[in-house]
């Protein structure tokens, strides 16, 4: 096969591992794609002439996964970054968009977008991964309350499927190949291009924090903001157990209201509860929105001493988590395995779950943060092939947790998934009604009771797109089958 990019035997390591450090799977080869025609040729070679192999191939975006998912072991992994063309093509309008390559990071499209006074809807707290790889699971963050995930707010897709046929999908055709791949953890095609809804883009941040120790309080106010039309744009949560001198630790980047009252704040012994949101605004708007914000925080019931604002360009507050990844970076502290777990909870069972796992099962939070927000499931389109909880509203809570690599103690691996093992061991109490995000599991009976009722709808489209199950073999969902059909 000739290809207008090559295909690499060599220096496949990076594409051995991934963020989460933990699995290591080696591919026979790594394709860094330069056309289209790279990516549907090669899966139209495997589809077409391996009756008895079990070649499979995994699209790789920024490997930022955490358990293998982007990876093939004795596969072919195709680096989606090595997909520049076409360029990013952005047309004004009413309703703005962004034709974009599925290789492309967030944070390229974010500045590219600026240029042209927009910006995408919806983002993810981190912006240094693919197009591709967050559009595969949903893409959530504090904008999702109001917009959706990512996955909502994408026009046309252009996918090449399992069979190697470049397809055109969006609302209006092809719509089951479109719904299937949003969310579809890579199992029915690979994304080529995406056209992305933007907006207006705002220049700056108004960016608060504010403690409560009641998880109740601070549940309902985090469901009044997201249910309210005069809100944030912008609303997260994290926990902090018994953590000292936190007030201080926010003083290098937020100011207090009350300077006095923080510095008498303890917060050690104490499990806390964050209440994070922003919002938005030009700076000709300044007085008005600090009197918008003064009206929706008078309607809550956070810590008074505990209120703590900052006011940032649009671009830092997107950007933020790479400030962190920039320290870690410094100190060796990036690339450690990241044993991370992702939960969709819905409303009727935060309060259990904030009691067994909060309460109990967590002693503290030092080795990573724990967000906790809610969303409304009313702006979440159907169809896809994201798994949601059976509630109107349910809250994304992530153990987002770092293992020192030689440690034997709390900080350690072992540790930390005895932790974790705990936690989803709880879980799985089938009244909770609770759902990984980014799942992970070992075998298809699990995946059966991840997907439910939509299981068969799954399964279907597989056999429609990737019937020999060639991609993302990393999802452990399938096994690869032979041409005759056979697993
Ligand atoms: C620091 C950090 C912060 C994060 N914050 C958030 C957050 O706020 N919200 C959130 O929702 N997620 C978040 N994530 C998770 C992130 O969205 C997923 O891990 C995502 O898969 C990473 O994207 P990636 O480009 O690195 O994909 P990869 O890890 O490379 O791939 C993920 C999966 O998608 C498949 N895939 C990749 N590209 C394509 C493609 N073009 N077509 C089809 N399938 C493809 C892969 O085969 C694999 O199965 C975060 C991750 C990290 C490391």
């Amino acid at each position: 096969m000739i290809f207008d990019g090559h295909l690499s035997f060599n220096n496949i390591e990076n594409a051995s591992t991934d963020f989460g450090n933990r699995y290591h799977l080696t591919p026979f080869a790594v394709l860094h794609p330069k056309s289209i025609s790279d990516i549907s040729s090669i899966i139209k070679h495997i589809y077409d002439s391996n009756i008895t192999s079990d070649l499979t191939i995994a699209a790789r975006g920024h490997g930022h996964s955490v358990e293998g998912q982007s990876q093939a072991h004795q596969g072919v992994v195709i680096s989606m970054e090595s997909l520049r063309a076409p360029e990013m093509s952005f047309h004004t309008g009413l309703n703005p968009f962004v034709d974009v390559s599925a290789g492309e990071l967030w944070i390229n499209i974010l500045h590219e977008s600026l240029r042209h006074g927009l910006a995408p809807k919806s983002w993810t707290d981190y912006l240094h991964l693919t197009v591709g790889g967050t559009l595969s699971n949903a893409g959530i963050s504090g904008q999702a309350f109001r917009h959706g995930p990512q996955i909502n707010n994408v026009y046309q897709l252009q996918v090449v499927t399992g069979r190697g046929e470049v397809v055109t999908c969006s609302e209006e055709h092809n719509t089951d190949l479109f719904q299937a791949v949003l969310g579809g953890l890579g199992q029915f095609g690979i994304i080529l291009q995406a056209r992305i809804a933007l907006e207006p883009a705002p220049k700056m941040v108004k960016w608060i924090r504010a403690l409560y120790s009641d998880f109740s309080l601070f549940t309902n106010d985090q469901e009044k903001l997201i249910s309210s039309t005069n809100s944030f744009d912008y609303v997260e949560g994290f926990v902090i157990i018994n953590r000292t001198g936190l007030l201080n630790n926010w003083r290098s980047s937020f100011n207090p209201k009350d300077p006095v009252q923080a510095k008498q704040f303890i917060s050690e012994g104490k499990t806390l509860f964050c209440l994070e949101v922003a919002k938005y605004f030009n700076p000709e708007e300044s007085d008005n929105i600090n009197q918008d914000i003064d009206t929706i925080l008078s309607e809550l019931n956070y810590i008074e001493s505990t209120l703590f604002q900052s006011e940032v360009s649009y671009v830092d507050f997107l950007d933020r988590v790479h400030v962190s990844e920039k320290k870690l970076r410094e100190k060796g502290l990036w690339d450690v395995p990241h044993p991370w777990i992702n939960l969709l909870i819905p409303r009727r069972s935060i309060h259990e779950f904030s009691r067994e796992v909060f309460g109990d099962i967590l002693k503290d939070t030092s080795n990573g943060p724990v967000l906790i927000y809610p969303v409304n499931k009313s702006r979440w389109k159907n169809g896809t092939s994201l798994v949601t909880p059976d509630e109107d509203v349910f809250y994304l809570v992530a153990f987002l947790t770092s293992a020192i690599p030689s440690s034997t103690g709390k900080d350690g691996l072992k540790h930390i998934l005895t932790q974790n093992e705990k936690i989803l061991s709880f879980c799985e109490r089938p009244h909770l009604g609770i759902k990984q995000y980014l799942p992970h599991y070992s075998n298809q009976e699990e995946w059966k009771a991840h997907f439910g009722n939509n299981w068969n709808i799954f399964a279907r489209r597989k056999s429609t797109y990737d019937p020999l199950a060639i991609l993302a073999p990393g999802q452990r969902i399938f096994k690869r089958a032979n041409a005759f059909g056979l697993a």
